[in-house]
């Protein structure tokens, strides 16, 4: 067999593949049905007049792409579960599918770079790409730098205009694992905005995951002496401390003559 040959054979295989698509009327793991309407946005309704009272699930038309196949398995079980009896342990359950299917929704909606819903109290959309900065590129050197490669997080651009920077805890919707996620403010994506500032609050934030919150006498201390000495190691620390002080808010302010 010929090198051309074995081209040949590989690009076969691919393309069988690819054939094997999924069915956006039926769930691929039980006997729920989806149904799509152009009128839901923000919602999904189910009914259990399907085959033999199977579940018909009624999600919104942007869902029936292939890319949504996991958000729709997610849709299903909670269709299952809300038929149940209303148990206090049921009803956690039906409340966290219904979060972890929006979540899903909202994560590919920002992959595609469409506008994704209302995400509040949900997984944020992680979009790491900014007009001026890869926060992923940033992190991954500070990483590198500060912490031998050893963090473990997430990192975005932070959804409002407005917003600041914060670490949090998050459960994957997808894994259900606890992931930590680093939000940074838009102010630092901007044109005056030096590399040793994006670097000193992603290292700032970094801190967070490396030195959890302190709880003395009831109170939580989240910039503890121990976080502040470590937050000095970093070489620009006062540099970066002066554009935070000096650039940052004129940057924030600037985005509200944005529409
Ligand atoms: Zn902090």
């Amino acid at each position: 067999m010929g090198l051309f040959d074995f081209q040949l054979d590989l690009f076969r295989i691919k393309k069988e593949e690819k054939k094997k698509d999924v069915s956006s009327e039926f769930s691929s793991k039980s006997l729920v049905a989806f149904r799509y309407s152009p009128r839901l946005k923000k919602s999904i309704r189910c009914s259990y007049k399907g085959l033999f009272g199977q579940p018909e699930v009624t999600l919104p038309s942007y869902l029936s792409g292939d890319e949504f196949v996991l958000a729709r398995e997610i849709a299903a079980e909670w269709a299952l579960c809300a038929h149940k009896r209303k148990t206090a342990k049921n009803k956690g359950q039906i409340k966290a599918l219904l979060e972890r299917f929006w979540s899903i929704v909202d994560q590919e909606l920002a992959d595609q770079g469409q506008k994704t819903l209302d995400s509040r109290g949900r997984f944020p959309p992680i979009k790491p790409k900014g007009t001026y900065y890869d926060l992923n590129q940033v992190l991954a050197a500070v990483n590198e730098t500060y912490f031998s490669g050893e963090l473990d997080c997430r990192i975005t651009w932070s959804c409002r205009y407005g917003g600041l920077s914060f670490h949090s805890i998050r459960k994957d919707p997808i894994t259900e694992e606890q992931v930590h996620v680093i939000s940074i403010s838009r102010g630092y994506d901007a044109a005056n905005c030096p590399l040793y500032a994006i670097a000193g609050v992603v290292y700032h934030e970094c801190l967070h995951i490396k030195i959890p919150v302190e709880i003395k006498s009831g109170r939580r201390i989240v910039h503890s002496r121990e976080f502040k000495r470590c937050e000095k190691k970093y070489i620009y620390y006062d540099e970066w401390m002066n554009w935070h002080k000096t650039v940052l808010p004129k940057n924030l302010r600037s985005f509200r003559f944005r529409k």
